[in-house]
């Protein structure tokens, strides 16, 4: 288990002093647990939110806030705050003087996962802090698990650069940030040159080789964090460049077609006996009335007009809206 080693937090909260320190000095016994502590709900949520414990051990008692409502907000500001499509579940085990069904039963409906009834043993409690312990480390590796599927999930398994599914998330968040921001958004869409001849000239695997060495000089002709360029097809490649002008956009696309032909990659049936790649623009401001589509659409016909023009050259769409 890779999480073994992770020192934990727990957090316990308990109105009274004596009954903290009574606890942590028990939590003390197992070295790989690391016990804070708050003496009211306030404090508590505090530390919940800052520390980002393992465990929280919560006195049903406590004065100043209803402690399910504190459980309440704990649960709240997981999922506020979730990674990767996951809220995190942080164990909740309610401590209670007394043993009332009613409230045992609504603790678990306002987040909590257990009871221990005080006084508490300290085998009993140390035994309960470990199990609770060991299913957040089977949770963690489950949310591990879960975000590098998703990262995998993403790319393209030829070219390592993101793939046609992550290419649609992201054009459809694009859009909708470029309406909110009223900025425009490009598209560059390139295509490389003669590429069924390519691979039978040279084999298919050196065809193969040939769209990773593209896509990875598509890849760095890119400077700013929030572009991106996609494997959108077989040996098509589509950029989204978000808050960027036709001039601008025009500029990205002139340095994607520069470097994939600066990796003279011989092609004896390509332009000028080299690999090249044609490219068509598109540049609008998102409104509620369009679709991402139509923006797709402009920059492939722009792409035709290039490869009707002679291939290894950028047009822009025009006048198309
Ligand atoms: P154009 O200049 O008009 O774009 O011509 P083209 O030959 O590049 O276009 P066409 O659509 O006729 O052929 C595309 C070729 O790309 C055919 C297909 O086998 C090849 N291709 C698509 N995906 C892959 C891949 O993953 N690996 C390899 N090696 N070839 C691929
Ligand atoms: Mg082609
Ligand atoms: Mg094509």
């Amino acid at each position: 288990m890779i999480f073994d080693s992770i020192k934990r937090t727990v957090l316990v909260v308990d109105p009274t002093a004596k009954n903290r320190a009574q606890i942590c000095d028990c939590l003390a016994q197992l070295p790989e647990i690391e016990a804070i502590s708050a003496a009211d709900g306030a404090q508590a949520l505090d530390l919940f939110r800052e520390c980002q414990p393992s465990l929280v051990l919560l006195d049903i008692s406590l004065h100043d806030t209803d402690s399910l409502a504190l459980a309440h907000a704990m649960r709240n500001w997981e999922c506020a705050n979730e990674q990767y499509g996951f809220a995190s579940w942080t164990p909740i085990v309610f401590l209670s003087a007394v043993m009332d069904e009613e409230v045992l039963a609504r603790g678990i409906l306002a987040g909590g996962d257990d009871f221990l009834y005080k006084p508490v043993s300290e085998m009993v409690l140390l035994a309960k802090v470990r199990s609770m312990l060991r299913i957040v480390g089977m949770q963690q590796e489950i949310h591990e698990a879960h975000r590098q599927l998703r990262e995998i999930s993403r790319l393209d398994a030829l070219t390592n650069i993101p793939n046609r599914r992550y290419f649609d998330e992201t054009l459809a968040a694009e859009w909708k940030r470029c309406i909110r921001t009223e900025s425009p958004l490009s598209i560059v869409i390139g295509d490389v040159d003669f590429f069924k001849q390519f691979n039978d000239i040279y084999s298919h695997q050196a065809g193969d080789a040939c769209l990773k060495a593209v896509a990875s000089s598509l890849n760095e002709s890119l400077f700013r964090v929030e572009d991106m360029v996609a494997r959108y097809g077989g040996e098509e490649f589509a950029a989204i460049l978000p808050g960027t002008d036709a001039s601008g956009a025009h500029a990205v696309a002139e340095r994607m077609h520069r470097s994939a032909r600066e990796l003279s990659i011989p092609h004896e049936k390509g332009v000028g006996g080299l690999v090249s790649c044609s490219f068509g623009i598109a540049t609008l401001r998102p409104s509620g009335h369009d679709l991402p589509i139509k923006l797709l659409q402009a920059a492939d016909a722009a792409l035709y007009v290039a490869k009707s023009a002679g291939r290894n050259q950028i047009k822009v769409a025009e006048a198309w809206r």
